[in-house]
């Protein structure tokens, strides 16, 4: 059994212990100490990285209250070791642990759900709960939860006996066994959790919940806390300050005027809509009468005016009306006729023009990816 420093001492980055048992295994080697800092990975929080002696600690496992830290090179068992834990990497998990502890036991209390899961991620944390969780629900969390880290309580950690575990009320996963530990900020959470955790909520600094989406029955919410929400800060502020110069709007007042822009923009989408018609509606007219085909190029056109136009040019023309609209190789058509029956041709008509579609006898319409040149040529002789 290995004394686990962490359980008690989160903030312990830097022991001493002595060496157990070094054992190779597969061209490494398996070392355990009397006790260690290194956390080996569990309850949603990823292993850390350390290392003994100078030397990485290259893997991690626990098997019965043993801790093995897989070295390169072997340890003299009985011989003493300096260990250290990266503290760039296990800090910001801490924060966002303690985070997580603070914030599910909030919805507990405020909304009765339990936390069902629980992952840890680069973009922030997952966390589902077994309840329907409305955006103000989450908002009323987060703010007790963001009261709970301004108020510095302390994180301590309780190692009750069996006796005493049985009268205790925490929250926990899945049924334990064996030596329970429990994680209790006072007032505000009790879990039973095996990982490293900070000294005092203040550390944590901020929690915010980015989102949140329905999850079987219930609900799971992304939550960033720490050095990760700074980051997240900093990053949404970058975006914001752009959107803002771009928009000539205080920084505050983006999303208000964004929706101005979107809606003058949809203002002039419809204005233009209107006069392309219009011009269409021209166009057809002046429609030459012909014998034979009229092919019809007109970039930019919605199926609907592609349609009108067709039905203006199957007017003005004894064969084929078929009219074109997008880039060279990557255009939607409309073919209408009234003399050819189009269910029938389709196919020759497709194969002829790199096509696909269909549609009625009198007017088929899809996609196709010949040039522009080879389309008027097929309709030319046809
Ligand atoms: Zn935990």
């Amino acid at each position: 059994m290995t004394e686990k420093l962490y359980y008690t001492d989160g903030e312990c980055r830097a022991f001493s212990a002595r060496v157990i048992s070094c054992k190779p295994e597969n061209g490494v080697y398996a070392v355990t100490l009397d006790r260690t800092a290194i956390f080996p990975g569990g309850g949603g929080q990823e292993a850390d990285s350390g290392s003994l002696n100078g030397m990485p600690v290259i893997g991690l496992r626990e098997s019965e209250e043993t801790i093995y830290h897989i070295l390169p090179e072997p340890l003299e068992p009985g011989s003493a070791v300096d260990g250290t834990v990266d503290w760039a990497l296990r800090f910001p998990r801490m924060q966002g642990h303690s985070g997580e502890h603070i914030f599910s036991g909030t919805v507990h209390r405020l909304c009765g759900g339990e936390n069902v899961g629980f992952h840890m991620g680069e973009g922030g944390m997952t966390l589902d709960f077994s309840v329907e969780l409305s955006p103000e629900d989450i908002a009323r969390c987060e703010r007790e939860a963001n009261r709970a880290v301004c108020a510095d309580l302390p994180v301590r950690t309780l190692l009750p006996s069996a006796e005493e575990l049985e009268k205790l009320e925490y929250r926990s996963k899945k049924e334990l066994t064996g030596l329970v530990r429990i994680v209790e900020i006072p007032g505000v959470d009790k879990c039973a959790c095996c990982a490293p955790h900070v000294a005092r909520t203040g550390e944590i600094g901020v929690i915010k919940a980015l989102d949140s989406m329905r999850h079987r029955g219930g609900t799971r919410v992304t939550l960033v806390c720490g050095e990760a929400a700074y980051r997240d800060y900093a990053a949404l502020h970058a975006n914001n300050a752009r959107v803002s110069v771009a928009l000539s709007a205080k920084r505050l007042e983006t999303a208000e005027y964004l929706a101005r822009y979107m809606r003058e923009s949809e203002e002039k989408h419809a204005e233009i809509t209107a006069l392309k018609r219009e011009i269409l509606a021209l166009k057809a007219a002046n429609l030459p009468q012909t014998e034979g085909n009229l092919c019809l190029f007109e970039p930019g056109l919605d199926a609907v005016t592609l349609r009108e136009l067709v039905n203006a040019g199957v007017e003005k023309c004894s064969g084929i009306c078929a009219a074109f609209s997008g880039t060279d190789g990557d255009y939607r058509y409309v073919i209408g006729s009234r003399s050819v029956d189009l269910r029938a041709a389709a196919r020759e008509i497709n194969d002829a023009i790199s096509g696909r579609g269909g549609g009625s006898s009198a007017m088929i319409q899809g996609s196709c990816r010949s040039a522009r040149a080879e389309i008027e040529a097929y309709f030319a002789q046809k």
